[in-house]
């Protein structure tokens, strides 16, 4: 499925399949979510064919970068095809000889005139097993470090804390506090709130039932109707605009204006 913001064309790449990280507030772990079987790198370069995209989001149906050379590899294939900015998203880390291939990717787009944009996820602290209870999944302290290195190889960084949670569940406290340790190595912070369905809810433990919500639309990357609710925490993203406000630090709730406003830098 493809967007367009001001004829800036979107589309997405993603593996499929199961994803093993199982995060708790998932929208793939929905029982009606229909994902296709696992795909090889080809196919999912081949379905873009004709589309001619200004950004390939690398995000969607699983954790892209699980085996990260894997992740890579996909993100160059689309690269030699498409030719056109890409919009990494992950949760893991990468080991030392997965970073240099990522900064010579980076350089290379660079060069040709394209741009890279690094999305590192992080949403709580202390408190992240109530989101991600896998323990295969890197710990918040781990992600940090990896965001620090990524951005010391010139590469454009998106601290992204998603998805935010109500402060009853997650203290803003363990957001600003991630904002505060890696304001130093985020090029942007992104962050929006979390969309929750029964089983959803049914997964989080301890999750605020007197939430406020609103419906929310079919989600862009999703071609599954699924219906979601927004969470209602503007009061923390209020926070955390000020404390980005205090710090100089561009914020977004939107990764199209986060890439607008990188790009604008770059020119
Ligand atoms: S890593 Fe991403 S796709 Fe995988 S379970 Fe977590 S939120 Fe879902």
């Amino acid at each position: 499925m493809s967007t367009n913001n001001d004829l800036y064309k979107r589309e997405f790449a993603s593996f499929s399949g199961k994803c093993p990280y199982a995060c708790l507030h998932c929208y793939t772990f929905t029982p009606n979510y229909q994902t296709m079987g696992e795909d090889n790198i080809s196919k999912i370069v081949g379905r873009l064919d004709g589309k001619n995209p200004d950004v390939i989001y690398i995000s969607g149906h699983k954790e892209n970068f699980l085996n990260p050379a894997q992740g890579l590899e996909l993100s160059e294939k689309l690269f030699d095809a498409y030719h056109c900015d890409i919009l990494m998203t992950t949760r893991n880390v990468f080991n030392k000889e997965d970073v240099s291939r990522l900064s010579k990717f980076n350089l290379r787009m660079k060069n040709e005139g394209k741009n890279l944009f690094f999305c590192v996820s992080i949403p709580a602290l202390d408190s992240y097993k109530k989101l991600e209870s896998n323990p295969i999944i890197p710990t918040p302290q781990q992600r940090m470090e990896f965001l620090s290195e990524v951005y010391a190889n010139g590469i454009d960084t998106f601290l992204t804390i998603k998805p935010l949670c109500p402060n009853e569940f997650i203290p803003i406290d363990e957001a600003l506090e991630i904002i505060d340790r890696c304001r130093d190595y985020s090029t942007v912070v992104l962050s929006s709130g979390i969309v929750v369905d029964n089983h959803i809810l049914k997964r989080l433990k301890g999750f605020p039932i007197d939430y406020k919500s609103e419906q929310a639309p079919l989600m862009e990357c999703l071609e599954n109707d699924i219906s979601f609710q927004y969470v209602d925490v503007s009061k923390e993203l209020n926070q955390i605009e000020t404390l980005c406000d205090e710090y100089s630090l561009p914020f977004f709730q939107h990764s199209m204006p986060a890439i607008q406003y990188v790009k604008k830098l770059k020119k």
